[in-house]
């Protein structure tokens, strides 16, 4: 399912190489846009072409409460639901199902037993609205507060039903305020739990053989602790199913510092089996981009060059701005001169500028359109510069002009 095809030199992790899906391959390193709900925000799929995506990322959490997974089952997919001919990635759901115990979105925080929440760890005015036992997650649905509970099997059922090309394990997502003892225990339940989902998906993998191969990405947790994460990918590549199956990729996901992602990354692209591909979940920026690929990363997903182009925010390699500043409002010239995207080629930073005052739906079409294209193809690059070899060459003459 993978094969690499060129190692960066030195004892780096970082690589260039091929994921081949029954909806077709993947170059990696690759950044996969988001399309949450079966959708990335205001495109459309022949636009995510044009922009060079070439999967989608979708969230198996979302789907199951709306439309709920047997409905895009029934339509043949996920990939045939959205009109995407490409290869997608659902996430498990766990993300989602437990940023609900604390009402942050990005940090989450959980207690060691079943004693009363301490409030203190969830957001202002938010209600603690789930619950993390040894079988799974227990939830009340943000939509309708429905109860549900999410384990192993419910989510590689969910994810079956969704029928990406590449599914992930359902783990147990910690922060980094979670104490040691707390991060022990969460790792040591999320390898658990990831024999269950192997097992589980290949159980629905027999009972469905007339459906496309599904690939199960076990996902790595343990913070920011070198021995946990070693440990981590230890016990999940020696992960097997019924039959002596193994994991066919790795997600590293889990509570990240900044600062330590290309540390995180390296400790696990040393113990990971490297004819497995390896996907870092939510990072975009453009030096952590850098970072995790000469780590060793090969896909990456976020929403974020989404999210910002929907608040008038615009990449560029010399930084962002924001499109509605009033120094914008006569600039007759592209988001980016020299960008390839439909937008750059089209239309003026007037125009836009014009658009998002003006609250027009199209204005985050336009702004989306460049922020992906930019993202993906900053990734691209550094494919070629890897296969060229020039991989450091480019990262410092690009990282030259980027603010930090
Ligand atoms: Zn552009």
């Amino acid at each position: 399912m993978f094969e690499v095809m060129t190692q960066l030199d030195g004892d780096r992790g970082g690589r260039t190489g091929v994921i081949s899906t029954p909806h077709g391959q993947i170059k990696t390193p690759a950044f996969i846009p988001v399309g949450t709900k079966a959708t990335v925000k205001g495109l459309l799929p022949e636009q995510l072409v044009a922009v060079g995506a070439q999967a989608v990322l979708a969230n198996a959490f979302h789907l199951y409460l709306q439309p709920g997974a047997e409905i895009v089952d029934q339509a043949g997919g996920l990939g045939a639901f959205m009109g995407w001919l490409g290869p997608t990635f659902t996430d498990s759901g766990g993300f989602q199902v437990m940023s609900l115990g604390s009402g942050f979105k990005k940090v989450i925080e959980m207690t060691l037993d079943d004693s009363p929440v301490d409030d203190k760890a969830t957001a202002g005015g938010r209600r603690r609205l789930s619950r993390v036992t040894e079988d799974g997650v227990d939830f009340a649905s943000p939509l309708d507060g429905s109860k549900h509970r999410f384990t192993p099997e419910v989510s590689m059922a969910v994810q079956h039903q969704l029928g990406a090309d590449i599914i992930f394990a359902f783990d147990e997502l910690t922060t980094l305020r979670n104490t040691r003892p707390y991060q022990e225990a969460a790792l040591a339940r999320t390898s658990r739990w990831a024999v269950r989902c192997l097992t589980e998906h290949w159980r629905l993998t027999v009972e469905r053989k007339d459906k496309p191969y599904q690939a199960l990405f076990g996902v790595i947790q343990g913070a920011q602790y070198e021995d946990l994460r070693r440990q981590a990918c230890q016990e999940l590549a020696a992960c097997r199913g019924p039959e002596g199956q193994t994991f066919d990729g790795y997600g590293i996901g889990g509570a990240l510092e900044k600062s330590m992602i290309g540390t995180i990354v390296s400790w696990c692209a040393e113990v990971l089996p490297a004819d497995k591909p390896r996907h870092l979940l939510g990072i975009s920026e453009p030096e952590d981009l850098f970072t995790a690929v000469a780590a060793g990363a090969d896909t990456f997903d976020c929403v974020s060059p989404s999210r910002v182009a929907r608040n008038a925010a615009i990449y560029t390699a010399k930084g962002r701005y924001n499109i509605t500043n009033a120094r914008f409002r006569r600039d007759f010239n592209p988001l980016e001169e020299n960008c390839d995207c439909l937008t750059c080629q089209n239309f003026t930073r007037a125009y836009l500028h014009h658009l998002f005052r003006a609250h027009e739906l199209i204005a985050n079409t336009l702004a989306t359109i460049h922020n992906q294209r930019f993202t993906i193809n900053l990734v691209d690059q550094m494919r070629q510069a890897i296969e060229q070899g020039s991989f450091d060459a480019f990262r410092d003459d690009w990282l030259a002009h980027w603010p930090r």
